[in-house]
Order: C-alpha cells, then sequence, then structure tokens
C-alpha cells in the first residue's frame, strides 16, 4: 500500500504534465473507480472537460488533482494497488486500466493520466475544497480531518507528543493514526521504529517527549531517503508515473526481513534476528534485542 514517499512520488511525476495543463475527455473504462465521486462518471467526466488543472498537492498519502478557480478538486485515492501513469496518446492499455484523461499541457504537447487499479480499493471522485484552519492549507473535504504529515513545515513533533500520550493507546497503532500524523503505513511505522529502539506495543501515554521525537525524526529521515530513490515497491504493485518501480526495499532494516540478522546488532557485534510479530490483521517486524518489549504497567489501580 502506498505510503507518503510513493504518494509523492506519483504527485511529482503528474505534475510535471498536469499542472497547468487543460483537461479532455474522461474516458470511465469501470465505473467502480469514480463510485465514490458525487452525480458519478457523468458528473466527474462534465467537470473536467475543458477544465484547467492546478498543481497536484498532498497531504499524507492523499493525493489530488485542484481545479482552476480553488472550489473543487478531483481526489486520487491509492487505495491498496492504484497506479497514476502518464503515457502518450494512443499508448497500449495498461492491464487493470480504469480510468483515462487526456491533457493538453502548458507546452502544448498532449499526453494522457491513466489510473490503473487492479484491486478497485481506490479511485477518483470530485470533491469541494475547505479550508484546514490550523494550517491554512486548501484542502478536499475528504481530507480535511487528515492531520498534518511528517513532511508538512508545518509539522510539530511536540504537538504530537502532547496528543499522544492522551491516546491510551499503543505507539505503533497511534502511528498509523492518520488523524494524529499522516502519511504513515506500516513500512516506514516498522522502519522509524526500528531507527527510533522502540517496541510497537509501547504504550502511549507512557511515551517521553524524547522518545516521541526520537521516533518522528526517525520517521521523517526514512522518509526523505526514501523519496530520494522514489519510494519502496516491495509488492510490485507501487510504481511511479512512468511504470517504474522505487529503491527503498532494499534498504529497509526491518520491514520484509524475518529471520534475518538484524544489522544494528550485527554492527554492534551482538546477535538479533528481526522477528514478525502479529499487529492487528497485519505483522509487526522489529527485533527484540534493539526494540525490548515494554515491561505490564506499574500503575496502581485504586478505589
Ligand atoms: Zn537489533
Amino acid at each position: 500500500m502506498p505510503e507518503l514517499p510513493e504518494a509523492e512520488v506519483v504527485r511529482r511525476g503528474m505534475a510535471r504534465w498536469a499542472a497547468g495543463a487543460t483537461a479532455g475527455e474522461l474516458a470511465v473504462l469501470d465505473p467502480r473507480s469514480v463510485r465514490r465521486s458525487p452525480g458519478g462518471a457523468g458528473a466527474l467526466r462534465e467537470r473536467l472537460a475543458g477544465a484547467e488543472l492546478a498543481e497536484p498537492a498532498r497531504r499524507g498519502k492523499f493525493l489530488w488533482l485542484p481545479l482552476a478557480g480553488g472550489e473543487d478538486a478531483v481526489v486520487v485515492h491509492l487505495g491498496m494497488s492504484g497506479q497514476v501513469r502518464v503515457d502518450d496518446p494512443g499508448a497500449p492499455d495498461q492491464r487493470h486500466l480504469r480510468l483515462r484523461l487526456p491533457v493538453r499541457s502548458a507546452d502544448g504537447s498532449a499526453h494522457e493520466l491513466r489510473f490503473v487499479d487492479q484491486r478497485i480499493f481506490g479511485g477518483w471522485w470530485l470533491d469541494p475544497v475547505v479550508q484546514d484552519p490550523a494550517s491554512g492549507d486548501a484542502v478536499p473535504a475528504s481530507a480535511a480531518h487528515i492531520a498534518l504529515d511528517p513532511l508538512h513545515p508545518l509539522f510539530d513533533a511536540d504537538e504530537v507528543h502532547r496528543r499522544l500520550v492522551r491516546r491510551r493507546s499503543t505507539l505503533k497503532r497511534a502511528l498509523l493514526d492518520q488523524t494524529l500524523v499522516s502519511g504513515i503505513g506500516n513500512i516506514y511505522a516498522d522502519e522509524a521504529l526500528w531507527a527510533a529502539r522502540l517496541h510497537p506495543e509501547r504504550p502511549t501515554e507512557r511515551m517521553t517527549r524524547p522518545q516521541t521525537r526520537a521516533v518522528l525524526a526517525a520517521v521523517q529521515d526514512v522518509m526523505r531517503r526514501a523519496l530520494a530513490v522514489g519510494g519502496t515497491s516491495f509488492d510490485a504493485l507501487y510504481v511511479n508515473v512512468d511504470g517504474r518501480s522505487g529503491y527503498f526495499a532494499r534498504s529497509l532494516e526491518a520491514y520484509g526481513r524475518t529471520g534475518q540478522a538484524c544489522r544494528r546488532c550485527a554492527a554492534e557485534g551482538r546477535e538479533g534476528v528481526i522477528v514478525r510479530e502479529p499487529f492487528m490483521n497485519r505483522a509487526s517486524h522489529l527485533c527484540p534485542r534493539c526494540q525490548p518489549r515494554p515491561r505490564r504497567s506499574t500503575r496502581t489501580v485504586t478505589g
């Protein structure tokens, strides 16, 4: 599932051809991919035909194409397996091609923005744009509840800490909560927890400010490094708009390394092995030597 770095790679790839472009007639090859758009395929096609597109925008893993005028936007929800491809007109259809939007770019060249989605959890929909009071950003209404992501200029780790300790949750679960901090999914959560030497099940109310700062700094670091190499194409579903994979999978330290040696332990002369533990209906990957399981709470219950 794409997380922030993968969504940002797609955003940048779209921006080159979409920003300032004029949209043509949207071809809906599978109506399930526009089922969340008010008025369905017809209303979306009508709104897009001849519309000028502004620079694609993103918050967390949530992407959208703002329409000139600023009142509405087309949300591009990647879901589990959605891909955006930019192709020349008439290029052969991809397998699982669902939507095709011709665009005439500001330089006069013609391209197609294509939405390819194997499992159809993603889709495009038209959404009114609202102003987020906290940041002043213009965001689609369906993204208004999403917290700032760790790469946003106004991201405030201490504010996240204040909200985190009130959550009565566990650390990894909180990191995946898009209303606390956005853009983090299973891969980058496991990588950041490994880097900060924190166990996923650590109770949020026992997190110290330095620990929260450390894990959020680790999230920022791992996301920036992933972005620099095009993101993580772990399951072959995620690619950039040219269809190429990202290279960060080879730099992962915990995620997907079950049974392999922990590289930090090896460097420090210890024998640590990455294990896989059940987490909700997925899994966490961690080194039990670097990330010891927290002791049970010693809080005394009175009354
Ligand atoms: Zn280790």
